[in-house]
């Protein structure tokens, strides 16, 4: 993880930012915190203990931003609120989420398994894929 903590910080300087105490914390919860798709309210209360002054706003915008720079991808599982998860390789698609409908678990499927309906819709549509979001939903198999 130190790269993309390296790449992260090459990436701000660019861009003019620094990576400060607070962004830096704000990323790390949410590499310990791979696969769990938090929302913006978890990440801040999981900040909160690295850096107890920090506010929700901060978060906020250091969510924004990382969005901005595609070290974060946004989530939307239908449940209203905006989840985050590393992107942890830029030029990668989108890995797909099965939903369970009776516990509301979130699993993920990380093969793509969508390249021959790619190469048809390119094809057909004359369309570049860039990425995806797919979402399964279904009964998970503790739930079964
Ligand atoms: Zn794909
Ligand atoms: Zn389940
Ligand atoms: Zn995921």
């Amino acid at each position: 993880m130190e790269n993309l903590i390296d790449s992260l910080k090459e990436n701000l300087k660019d861009k003019g930012y620094k990576l400060t105490p607070q962004r830096r914390a704000t990323l790390d919860t949410i590499i310990e915190n791979q696969g769990k798709h938090l929302n913006t309210e978890e990440i801040y209360d999981l900040v909160k203990e690295k850096c107890p002054e920090i506010g929700l706003a901060t978060v906020y915008r250091t969510l924004q931003l990382l969005d901005e720079m595609s070290i974060l991808s946004k989530l939307n599982l239908d449940d209203g609120c905006i989840r985050y998860e590393l992107n942890t390789n830029e030029n990668d698609h989108q890995h797909h989420h099965l939903i369970c409908q009776k516990c509301n678990d979130v699993i993920e499927v990380e093969l793509d398994l969508l390249e021959t309906l790619e190469d048809e819709i390119e094809r057909k549509h004359h369309f570049v894929i860039k990425d995806h979001s797919v979402k399964f939903y279904g009964i998970c198999s503790k739930c079964k």
